[in-house]
């Protein structure tokens, strides 16, 4: 679905606002290109300045851009309130000190960057015959999400030459079924762990900000709390450490979060069990709840289920995570 026409070229459904800038700039935008060039190597994951641009080039509402064309739907889910206003304040307007932080992007696995373009191949036959050209994804821009969840397909990315055009600020327009410099794709993980394919299913529900848009960072926490003590994980608020290790040693978890940066020991894990925080990455969340639940459709179902959500936290109990 397109959301806005600017002179022939439309801003797609779950096109990174900054790749929407890119392809229009390119084509359409050549004196403005230098002046905004510094914004469009910003961080395509985490774009600013949106009321700016909506303002400057006629967009008629930043609402749709924030939930169809940014992060936000998802990473809202696992931000307390105070942290979940700084996102929104950093997309309207001039960046926020420390974002990355704020909403856990920090994790990154590459060294200059804390998103990378991902590609399915199968998204860009869809993109081809919807509108005749391919897109970048938000979908893929985390480079822990190495599978489709939409077309069970796995991710592609670009060698490492292209990724460092990408980090100095040399973009793409849209994805090829190559790398630009003409190589095969690369695959983005050469082993994909079993939940990584759940994970992957769950990235892009909670993209869709319609689906079960009551779920916040309170909600979720219960969920974790809830499930932790059913497995007995926690009791009487305390944490055993031995039958954390022999849950998640059972579920042959180690290889999958390590590759993503997630740790599952420590104060992190203990804060989400206990329901004082759920992780902030959005990739590490929905793994503890895929790890808890046993698969990203039993996570959902509850997630859809209002009533089960909204079994009282403990206000005590609850606390925003200092950075
Ligand atoms: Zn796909
Ligand atoms: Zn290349």
């Amino acid at each position: 679905m397109d959301t806005t026409t600017i002179d022939d070229v439309q801003i797609r459904h779950a096109e990174p606002f900054r790749a929407f800038l890119q392809r229009r700039g390119r084509r359409y935008d050549k004196k403005s290109r230098n002046r905004r060039g510094d914004a469009i190597k910003r961080l395509w994951v985490l774009p600013s300045r949106l009321y700016k641009y909506a303002e400057e080039l006629g967009l008629p509402s930043v609402d749709a851009i924030i939930e169809q064309n940014t992060l936000f739907p998802c990473l809202s889910r696992f931000l307390g309130d105070a942290d979940q206003g700084a996102l929104i304040r950093h997309h309207l307007f001039d960046p926020v000190d420390m974002i990355s932080q704020i909403v856990g992007l920090t994790a990154s696995l590459a060294p200059t960057l804390n998103w990378a373009p991902g590609i399915c191949l199968d998204c860009q036959s869809e993109d081809m015959r919807t509108y005749g050209h391919t897109i970048w994804r938000r979908d893929f821009l985390l480079p822990e999400v190495r599978w489709c969840g939409r077309h069970n397909a796995p991710i592609f990315h670009l060698c490492d030459a292209c990724l460092r055009r990408f980090a100095t600020g040399t973009h793409f327009d849209v994805p090829l079924s190559r790398c630009p410099c003409g190589q095969p794709l690369a695959l983005r993980a050469k082993t994909i762990h079993r939940q990584e394919r759940e994970v992957a299913l769950g990235w892009q529900r909670l993209l869709d900000s319609a689906f079960a848009p009551y779920i916040g960072s309170r909600e979720m926490a219960a969920l974790i709390n809830n499930r932790a003590a059913e497995l007995r994980l926690i009791d009487d608020k305390q944490i055993s450490w031995v039958r954390c290790l022999d849950f998640f040693g059972s579920q042959r978890l180690r290889g999958f979060s390590n590759s993503i940066g997630f740790r599952l020991a420590g104060k992190p894990l203990q804060n989400a069990l206990l329901g004082k925080k759920c992780p902030r990455h959005p990739i590490h969340a929905i793994l503890l709840l895929v790890a808890l639940y046993g698969s990203w459709h039993a996570v959902e179902e509850l997630l859809l289920d209002r009533s089960a959500c909204l079994e009282e936290l403990d206000d005590e109990m609850f606390a925003e995570e200092d950075l």
